[in-house]
């Protein structure tokens, strides 16, 4: 009798095979589920969250061939020669190949013999591939990067209209997209212009949370951009500039200091851009220095650092531009440096544009200025921007929750200060007038405009006028102020909740510029030996040796031999066998055979000559780290602590020490933790704690997504954050 193998076993099965892998990401299970099942799908993940393996391992457990709609047509080899690494037959067809390669691929087309073809959507129109894939028993269609198709994607492409005629041609095959754009604009574009029936909708988590985040102020630029790189030893990482000319500049300077930096910007040729992109996705060199041109159809996972030395154009170019750290999914730094003349730069490449698109160019501009000047868990503010929210501030993996940023302590009368000038100017001048009235300047505008006789003038003489300028950007970033285009000039307006800052209801939370925050630096080195917990770094650095040279004598980048996490694995495993190499992540087979012998001698040869025994037990290891979420209490945490002894909430907690709300719930945990509180309810109300205690003793174990779940959202997480702590401590 032939028995029916479930399909979860089935993906399992060539998760492992072929790729080495244990387990499925976020969503990636119900999306490869849908495509065995033969239903249309449309899956939004982010960079990194695994949306190439959604249509490949499924491709790996169906007959005939998938085919991949992908306009990467630079990556496309790359992916290929990935996949032949892990043993699976995969093919391309594009305008790069000879005549004789097409009348290669297509002989295995007709013969059956590939497993995936990628295919650039330019070939569709033909109707010569039509008929090729007609011959080649199509499995299913997997359309990358769909938002392309759409008109309010950022990256529309015509030829993905052709698309279309897929769908004509092949009736029965179902068709799969996969973007990582997640307005909903853009995806009901997709549904219709793909015709998609009724696909299965996924859309997961935006959060990163192997990354760490940081905005500071400019303040000697490459030394701060040298200090994260000097972290980084000799780990890939790009640079953003905003303009080529700064690109150029950047790039010159981090040679002049020895390293290894090459350039990319529209403005060279092909040829150049070609050879430093190859450079980089290679290790030939470590950093690349960029314009917003770099990025799309670069897979490179193990990038460690991006850096910004101006603010990105809007919020979804600074989430894609950072997302292209660490894909995969270890600890990697994002590091915004903003200031200086960044925003007028962009005003002016933004001169040649039509009026609307203009102004929302300056809005959207405006919103990621006001981004680096917020002073919330910067995790939240970035999945907020996309329509999400967190369960909880990110703890330490920003500048902000980390406390790296110091907020100055008179914030609040600083901000009514500044208010209140901007309302005796009667709410009809701009940022830096407003500050020079402020420093206390007589300057004929001033004095001509009586400006100098207000009784805000000068309250802030002793602070730099660069300093006041800032703090006006970060009131306007946080909401008290707002910049208005009057007549094309930027005029300043108090907000309804500048208003409540200056009748003292509420207060800003100011930050003094060009401090640097060397506390932000301790932190990421800590996140990074998080995920080398148990790793042998003198192993590590011979492992990456070695598979320096494999892929120099195979011609690949180096992480198509292995990615970092498999040799972050190998270096605390330390396999002795065959057997135990391939239960090494990243492990699959092929690679195995491939491998394992020359990589099995340098483990034995290293742990020989250090004494160290062979095949660890990682599991026991890694389950070491578990209780690391317990964290000594911050500075800021401690001296919350008296407040809420004195029976303050959190909302006047949050007020009185200029920090947000959702920080003040973090310190609440850290509050009942360390005191053991077994009592909510100072901060729940009595009718809620026994709903919710009832069903913790119901739910087990009592995940607060599982909560949260079980009240239908009815409950916010902070209450069920509350009662849950307390909970605990009563064993
Ligand atoms: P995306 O296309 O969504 O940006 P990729 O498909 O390039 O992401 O995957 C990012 C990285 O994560 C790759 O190195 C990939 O091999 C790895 N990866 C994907 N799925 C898994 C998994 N289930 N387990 C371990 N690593 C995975």
């Amino acid at each position: 009798m032939n028995q029916v193998i479930p399909i979860e076993d089935q993906l399992s099965d060539v998760l492992k095979r072929y790729w080495g892998y244990e387990s499925f990401h976020d969503l990636q299970l119900p999306a490869m589920t849908a495509v065995l099942e033969d239903r249309d799908s449309l899956v939004v993940l982010p960079t990194g969250g695994g949306k190439s393996l959604c249509y490949q391992a499924p491709a790996m457990c169906s007959d005939g061939m998938a085919v991949v709609v992908s306009p990467l047509i630079s990556l496309m080899k790359d992916q290929v020669d990935a996949l032949t690494a892990n043993g699976i037959s995969a093919a391309y067809i594009n305008s790069t190949l000879s005549d004789a390669e097409k009348w290669n691929v297509a002989d295995r087309i007709k013969s059956h013999d590939i497993k995936l073809l990628y295919l650039a959507p330019e070939r569709i129109g033909g109707g010569r591939v039509l008929d090729l894939l007609e011959q080649g028993n199509v499995s299913f269609f997997a359309i990358d990067e769909a938002h392309c198709i759409s008109q309010w994607g950022h990256d529309f492409r015509p030829h993905y209209r052709e698309l279309k005629l897929l769908r004509e041609r092949f009736p029965k095959a179902s068709f799969h997209a996969y973007t990582a754009t997640a307005t909903q604009r853009v995806r009901d574009d997709i549904e219709q212009q793909l015709g998609l029936h009724e696909p299965e909708s996924l859309v997961g988590n935006f959060d990163r949370p192997n990354l760490f985040y940081r905005a500071a102020k400019k303040n000697n630029l490459m030394n701060q951009v040298k200090k994260v790189v000097d972290r980084h030893a000799q780990s890939p990482g790009i640079v953003y500039c905003i303009s080529r000319k700064e690109v150029e500049k950047v790039t010159a300077q981090l040679r002049e200091m020895g390293y290894k930096a090459a350039a990319y910007h529209a403005g060279m040729a092909d040829d150049d851009r070609a050879q430093n992109q190859e450079a980089f996705i290679k290790d030939k060199i470590q950093i690349i220095v960029a314009t917003v041109a770099f990025g799309m159809g670069i897979d490179k996972p193990d990038v460690r650092f991006v850096i910004h030395t101006g603010v990105p154009k809007t919020m979804e170019n600074y989430q894609q531009e950072t997302g292209r750290a660490g894909r995969d999914g270890l600890e990697s730094e994002c590091h915004l440096f903003y200031g200086g003349n960044d925003a007028r730069i962009w005003k002016m490449i933004f001169s040649d544009q039509a009026d609307a698109v203009r102004k929302i160019s300056l809005d959207s501009l405006q919103t990621m200025i006001d981004f680096c000047h917020n002073v919330e868990c910067r995790h939240r503010g970035l999945v907020r921007h996309f329509g999400q929210d967190l369960e909880k501030d990110c703890e330490t993996a920003c500048d902000v929750c980390a406390g790296s940023i110091e907020i100055v302590k008179d914030s609040q009368k600083i901000g009514q200060m500044i208010v209140s000038s901007v309302y005796r100017q009667q709410e009809r001048f701009g940022v830096t007038y407003t500050a020079r009235v402020l420093k206390g300047m007589q300057d004929e505008r001033i004095t001509s405009n009586q400006h100098d006789e207000l009784s805000t003038f000068g309250l802030l003489k002793i602070n730099p006028l660069k300093t006041i300028q800032d703090w006006i950007g970060q009131l306007v970033g946080q909401g008290f102020l707002q910049q208005v285009d009057n007549d094309g000039f930027s005029t300043l307006k108090i907000s309804p909740s500048g208003k409540q800052l200056l009748k003292g209801e509420v207060s800003p939370r100011l930050i003094s510029p060009g401090e640097e925050d060397s506390k932000s630096v301790t932190k990421s080195k800590s996140s990074k030996t998080r995920s080398m917990k148990g790793t042998d770094e003198g192993l590590f650095s011979e492992l990456r040796t070695l598979r320096t040279a494999k892929a120099l004598e195979k011609n690949v980048p180096p992480y198509v031999v292995f990615g970092d996490a498999a040799l972050i694995d190998m270096a605390r495993r330390f396999p002795s066998s065959r057997a135990k190499f391939l239960e090494v992540q990243g492990v699959g087979q092929k690679k195995c055979e491939e491998y394992s012998e020359d990589f099995l001698a340098v483990i034995r040869t290293y742990c020989e000559e250090k004494g160290l025994p062979l095949d660890v037990d990682v599991d026991a290891i890694l389950a070491q780290s578990e209780p690391a979420e317990v964290r000594p209490p911050s500075a800021n945490s401690i001296q919350s602590f008296d407040l809420f002894e004195q029976g303050l909430s959190i909302e006047e907690i949050a007020q009185k020490i200029g920090r947000a709300k959702s920080t003040i719930e973090g310190y609440l945990t850290d509050y009942i933790r360390s005191r053991k509180i077994t009592d909510p309810s100072p901060w729940v109300d009595a009718s809620l704690i026994t709903k919710v205690q009832e069903a913790i003793e119901e739910i087990q174990p009592a995940r607060l997504k599982l909560l949260f779940l079980h009240f239908e959202g009815n409950i916010d997480y902070t209450t069920l954050r509350i009662v849950s702590e307390c909970y605990r401590n009563r064993d």
